[in-house]
């Protein structure tokens, strides 16, 4: 039987985006020992971005995401592999990606991409660790194909555009990324080493304003586009929306019943009693 640091190394996990969220999730597996971890990002290091996206150093402003982070991941732990993938994820790409791998972490900073990654997942059956953060906020969740609810089971369609402010409008502390970042890194190696009880069926919410974590259960939707008894979505699409929602997950506030109401509509009645 395999131990743990052998399927470790034995797996294969794509980080999608190297910002916020991407920058702990990336650091902590590769620590961990991942052996095979792919990088997505088409965007270059930016001053304005450093005080969340921890892999990235001032030294480095203009130079591609990707890059960076495979130097810092590569100098961390040498037995990893990095594959950086310098592109943007599209319908056109994110098949392919995603199959090449055994685990998806979301470290994406809109809607769209977010939308076009759980259909891909969901579609392709491989697990995904959800995570979205806004000012002091904070989701996380994780899809288990068939298993347990999707992204959409919880929230059906995308906000309409300019609904939801982007970090950079409403800003966002940069530990609350470390946070969702570290816990989503955690969730993917639970996955991994198969052990423990994941966040498959249950939402969990950070609030460090109020210094409060909650868990939601929540359960699959029949009538979910995706992942329902009569999907509607049979291949990946990517929404015409906007990208003006960064680093947003809408979950958050609606979730913790406060803070931004703005995120799409919870079909509430997939809630299950606690
Ligand atoms: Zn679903």
């Amino acid at each position: 039987m395999a131990t743990l640091d052998e399927k470790l190394d034995r797996a294969r996990v794509l980080v999608v985006g190297a910002g916020g969220l991407g920058s702990p999730v990336a650091l902590y597996l590769a620590a961990a020992g991942v052996g095979t971890i792919g990088i997505v990002d088409d965007d270059v290091v930016d001053l304005s971005n450093l005080q969340r996206q921890i892999v990235h150093q001032t030294a480095e402003i203009g130079e591609p995401k990707v890059s960076s982070a495979a130097r810092k991941l590569a100098a961390l732990n040498h037995h990893v592999r990095v594959v950086p993938h310098r592109t943007r994820l599209g319908a056109e790409n994110v098949l392919d990606l995603v199959r090449a791998y055994d685990l998806v972490v979301d470290g994406v900073d809109n809607f769209p991409t977010r939308y076009l990654l759980n259909d891909a997942c969901v579609l392709s059956g491989v697990p995904l660790v959800e995570g979205g953060i806004l000012r002091f906020r904070g989701m996380v969740m994780v899809v288990r194909p068939g298993v347990g609810p999707c992204y959409r089971c919880v929230f059906p369609e995308p906000p309409p555009a300019g609904a939801v402010p982007t970090c950079g409008q409403a800003g966002v502390l940069g530990a609350v990324a470390g946070i969702v970042g570290t816990l989503q890194a955690a969730e993917a190696v639970k996955l991994l080493a198969g052990q423990g009880k994941s966040l498959a069926g249950r939402i969990l919410t950070v609030d460090s304003l109020a210094g409060e974590y909650r868990t939601v259960p929540w359960g699959r939707n029949p009538r979910c586009p995706v992942c329902g008894e009569a999907p509607t979505i049979t291949r990946v699409r990517e929404h015409a929306l906007e990208c003006a929602m960064r680093d947003a997950g809408p979950g958050a506030g609606r979730l913790s019943g406060s803070g931004p109401r703005t995120g799409p509509e919870v079909d509430r009645s997939r809630r299950r009693e606690e």
